[in-house]
């Protein structure tokens, strides 16, 4: 039997505390927000954490002859519960209809949906990246048709990107738009991998549709972005629809569709030919959501991992073992770094365009290192557990199958660290954040972590690009590992209780990425006569 999720809330507090809650909280107080995540608390872990064991085990069925996605109601419930309680517009401006919470809100709600059901959670994600791309680049008449029915959780939003031939290079794509002779846009081609592409939980879903329009230039400077939904405006279904479900590893409740568009009606969203800029205003946030998937799901297999060390006895009670207070251990701290860096990023979102090149920075480490890490973390968990961890059974073998995809959706980690490399470390903000948080920090692991990741940006940047690429997945753990290591000594110079926490992270986390600066350094001769 599972251990229940219990919501955080008030780790989670003290760590938005930590991260400067306070600076960006305009007319909001503390007690209110701590008065949402509790409610939101209630929320994840009596009603949508007991449908999460439902949805692995049944999964999602696809009807080939209408093309429904259904899957288990008690997931439909759930969702309903979500939306009728207003949590979808929680974080949207007031002035387009929402509550007007901070991202550091936003995210803290999105880590305890993600702990209680990552797959269901990553519907209304879906939808609030909708919402951002219409806030962002929608027409007046767009926001005015789009927004009211997304912020109350009656349609849903999706991404569509990735397609057989174009993955990571998402400008291989070719689905093409094309314009009728009523003047409508009509796209025409094959997308796969599309979360919640298709489904019943929602009236209507509205679709992110990167396409390539007549004379476009090649590579990703010619793609444009359309609007789809999936009824139209009179009630007809529109030209796009579900023709495979894929059978995963985990994430089993989240339909992950193969989409065929046939002249499907789309309307233009920003300009043609701009598609990529809009397109990153959805990915962007959704690169800190995943983020916060692995913040969320490493918490609660921590929660049944330690508590299955507190019952089970092997000589003595297991969590007295050394080596298992170790793993414990592990999972605490690396928990609470990953959840310092992740605030720490939503804080920069907050603070609007004079922390830009901060989040730019911050959004491929926050998507990066903690998914790595994440599954790390769970596997930690399994093996606290023993045996009986590799037993479906205990429901602990879940959060390793769900967390897996973190690392390859939303643009895989090597790509994020190729981003780091070659367009966030020219602006010189990793070096601006670390000086910053410098004097808070003053380990003799840190202090050591700072030159190094000060002496390796200036090799990366004179280096070859091949060799630069060949250390850019090492560099990027370094890198993640010394702010988040700075982030937890910060909140130890003003928090006595998290001390512990800070050295045991500089001897079991610093230490070690120390030890990469040779990787990082190899380049890409490394790899010649190996494979
Ligand atoms: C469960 C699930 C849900 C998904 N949801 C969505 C969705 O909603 N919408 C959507 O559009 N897509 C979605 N995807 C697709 C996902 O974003 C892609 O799988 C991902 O971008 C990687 O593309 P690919 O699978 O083609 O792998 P590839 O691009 O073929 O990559 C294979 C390997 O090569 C590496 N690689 C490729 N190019 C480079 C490079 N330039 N430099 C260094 N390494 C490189 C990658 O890092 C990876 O390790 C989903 C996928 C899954 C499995």
């Amino acid at each position: 039997m599972s251990t229940p999720y219990r919501a955080p809330v008030e780790e989670i507090l003290s760590a938005l505390r930590a991260t400067g809650l306070g600076d960006v909280l305009g007319d909001l107080d503390e007690t209110t927000v701590a008065d949402v995540l509790a409610q939101f608390g209630r929320l994840a872990s009596e009603v949508l954490a007991p449908t999460d064991a439902i949805g692995d085990r049944r999964g999602v069925q696809l009807d080939p002859v209408t093309g429904t996605v259904t899957g288990p109601p008690e997931l439909t419930a759930a969702y309903r519960a979500y939306a009728d309680g207003g949590w979808q517009g929680l974080a949207v401006a007031a002035e387009h209809g929402g509550a007007g919470f901070p991202e550091m809100v936003r995210l803290a709600v999105e880590e305890m949906f993600t702990a209680a059901n990552m797959a269901l959670s990553m519907l209304p994600v879906l939808s609030q990246d909708a919402i951002k791309l219409l806030t962002a680049w929608g027409s007046d008449e767009q926001r005015a048709r789009y927004l009211e029915p997304l912020l109350a959780g009656r349609w849903s939003g999706t991404m569509l990107l990735t397609e057989p031939g174009a993955g990571s290079d998402v400008g291989a794509l070719r689905t093409r738009a094309e314009r009728g002779a009523d003047g409508c846009w009509r796209l025409t081609g094959q997308k796969i991998f599309i979360s919640w592409g298709e489904h019943e939980l929602t009236e209507n879903i509205l679709h992110a549709v990167l396409a390539r329009t007549p004379g476009a230039p090649p590579g990703t400077r010619g793609i444009s972005l359309f609007l789809v939904p999936k009824v139209l405006d009179d009630g007809s279904r529109n030209g796009i629809r579900a023709i495979g479900l894929e059978h995963k590893l985990g994430l089993r409740a989240s339909p992950t569709c193969v989409m065929q568009l046939d002249e499907a009606v789309g309307e233009l969203v920003g300009e043609e030919q701009q598609g990529m800029r809009a397109m990153f205003t959805m990915m962007n946030p959704a690169r800190i959501s995943v983020g916060a998937q692995a913040v969320g799901v490493s918490e609660r297999a921590y929660q049944q991992a330690r508590a299955y060390a507190a019952d089970r006895v092997q000589g003595q009670v297991i969590e007295d073992h050394p080596d298992v207070r170790r793993m414990l251990a592990l999972q605490r701290v690396g928990i609470r770094a990953m959840r310092l860096l992740m605030y720490a990023t939503a804080n920069a979102a907050d603070r609007g365009p004079s922390f830009q090149t901060r989040l730019d920075l911050l959004t491929p480490l926050v998507k990066a290192w903690p998914t790595d890490l994440a599954l790390e973390l769970t596997s930690l968990a399994i093996q606290v557990h023993g045996g009986i961890g590799y037993v479906e059974e205990t429901g602990i073998a879940q959060r390793l199958r769900d967390i897996r995809i973190t690392s390859i959706y939303e643009g895989t980690n090597g790509i994020q660290a190729v981003d780091l490399v070659t367009r966030k470390l020219p602006t010189g903000a990793l070096g601006e954040l670390l000086d910053e948080l410098a004097p808070t920090a003053t380990s003799s692991a840190l202090t050591a972590g700072r030159a190094q990741v000060a002496e390796l940006t200036s090799w990366l940047l004179a280096a070859d690009r091949q060799d630069a690429l060949a250390g850019a997945t090492p560099f990027l753990r370094l890198a993640a590992v010394v702010v988040a290591g700075h982030l937890l000594a910060r909140e130890a110079a003003s928090d006595a209780e998290a001390a512990p926490l800070s050295a045991f992270f500089d001897v079991e986390f610093v230490g070690p990425a120390l030890g990469l600066a040779g990787a990082i350094t190899a380049g890409a001769g490394r790899l010649d006569g190996v494979l």
